[in-house]
């Protein structure tokens, strides 16, 4: 820029300077405003949580314990009433191959359990959801989904033979079938993690790759430094049916990416998106899927055992009463879920510190990648305003049903961790180009 001829230069030195200490102060006097702690996002978290939230949270804990136990009920209604022992007279009657007769079983079973279980689903996932305002789908809408989640696991059922070579294990080796059915956990499991994201979610969403191209670039770049370049981060749109916010990680290999609700890209400033990305980031770079898989896939050997032990102690004491002949009769098929359901919850409270610790470790992650103490914090009270979460919940709850760390933790430890401050090495994250580390 030109300065004005007719103004000897030293005047215009000294304007300049004058401007330039005014500017020195102003930003010295924001700066101290804004390291000082001007808000408590803890005591925010807590204000926010207003008995309309604790009874919606409440309520939200009621059901996640009374869900299962109506899953094992519902089991238990089809055995007592004869219904599963119709449904396999029907199977038998239709064909003799064991697929088809699985097939027409499990379509039965299926279709009695969705019928049973609807009025509950239709509760939780959209009564409740719309009496505190968090849903914004249509019935017709929340029908359709659920119908067509029922539908699709009759047709994976008939694509993917696995539930008859599963049964024809438990035909040929009713003593031993399990060792069989866990060993199966983790090449099933893989295949499920790589098809999940390109075939059952674009079932119910939309996903796009992520159209804002500014922070497209942000977080691309903060993914360098993560050392995971080119990653797939996609967008999707939750905004039709929830005012809820998230964000995950999914698939394997080709089809692994990163997923941002919509309503996280509009409720959430653009630090707070950044903060989250490297928390989802850290979910990769520390291979939290590998330890999920080894475990769940070691701990299989002991669940099915588990569920093996307990189907056949039912059979054994009631199988005469259901007409049920034994594990391997078709008719038993609603012994085997409900076991299985059982051993699942019983090792709910483990599975969940399994997760916790694992998330944690990812905002470990987050904070060292980012160094951005306040916009973990401030996107974790976000998170607890927007989806009415107790930050602080009593400590059964904690240990029965969470498997991330309460959002109230979560915000004291985002505002307390900084190692690099004192010249402490980081914990986890390893800048991967040395002329791109963090300072
Ligand atoms: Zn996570």
């Amino acid at each position: 820029m030109s300065r004005p001829r007719n103004t000897p230069p030293s005047q215009d030195f000294l304007r300049i300077a004058g401007a330039a200490l005014v500017l020195v102060l102003v930003a010295a006097t924001l700066a101290h405003a804004a390291d000082a702690p001007t808000r408590d996002y803890l005591a925010e978290a807590r204000a926010a949580f207003t008995p309309e939230n604790r009874a919606y949270s409440q309520t939200r804990v009621f059901l996640r314990l009374v869900g299962p136990l109506y899953g094992i009920l519902a089991g238990f209604l089809l055995l007592f009433s004869g219904l599963s022992r119709r449904f396999r007279d029907i199977a038998h009657g239709l064909g003799h191959r064991l697929y088809v007769r699985v097939l027409v079983y499990f379509t039965l079973y299926a279709t009695a359990i969705f019928a049973i279980s609807l009025p509950l689903a239709w509760f939780e996932e959209y009564a409740l959801e719309h009496q505190y305002g968090l849903s914004t789908q249509s019935f017709g809408g929340w029908l359709g989904d659920s119908l067509k989640g029922h539908v699709f696991s009759i047709v994976a059922v008939a694509v993917i033979p696995l539930l008859s070579l599963a049964w024809g294990r438990i035909v040929a080796s009713p003593k031993r079938w399990w060792v069989w059915i866990a060993a199966g956990t983790l090449p099933v499991s893989l295949v499920a993690i790589v098809l999940q994201p390109v075939v059952f979610d674009p079932l119910f969403n939309k996903f796009t790759p992520l159209r804002d191209a500014a922070l497209r670039t942000e977080i691309l770049a903060l993914g360098s430094r993560a050392g995971i370049p080119g990653r797939n981060v996609y967008e999707v749109d939750m905004s039709a049916k929830t005012r809820k916010i998230n964000a995950y990680v999914s698939g394997f290999g080709a089809s692994q990416r990163i997923v941002l609700w919509d309503t996280a890209l509009q409720g959430l400033k653009r630090d707070e998106i950044l903060f989250v990305m490297g928390h989802e980031m850290g979910h990769y770079v520390l291979g939290h899927m590998w330890k999920y898989l080894a475990v769940v896939s070691l701990g299989a050997f002991a669940a099915f055992w588990a569920c093996a032990q307990l189907a056949g102690a039912l059979v054994r004491r009631f199988g005469a009463q259901w007409g049920v002949e034994g594990v391997s009769d078709l008719a038993a098929m609603p012994v085997l879920f409900l076991s299985l359901t059982v051993v699942t919850l019983a090792t709910m409270p483990a599975m969940n510190a399994l997760s916790c610790q694992v998330e944690h470790e990812s905002d470990v992650y987050a904070l060292e990648l980012t160094h951005d103490n306040d916009a973990g914090a401030r996107s974790f009270l976000q998170l607890a305003k927007d989806n009415r979460s107790d930050p602080e919940p009593p400590a059964w709850v904690r240990v029965l049903l969470y498997d991330h760390p309460p959002l109230g933790e979560r915000i004291r430890f985002a505002l307390e961790y900084r190692p690099w401050e004192k010249g402490e090495p980081n914990r986890l994250y390893r800048p991967k180009a040395p002329n791109l580390a963090v300072n």
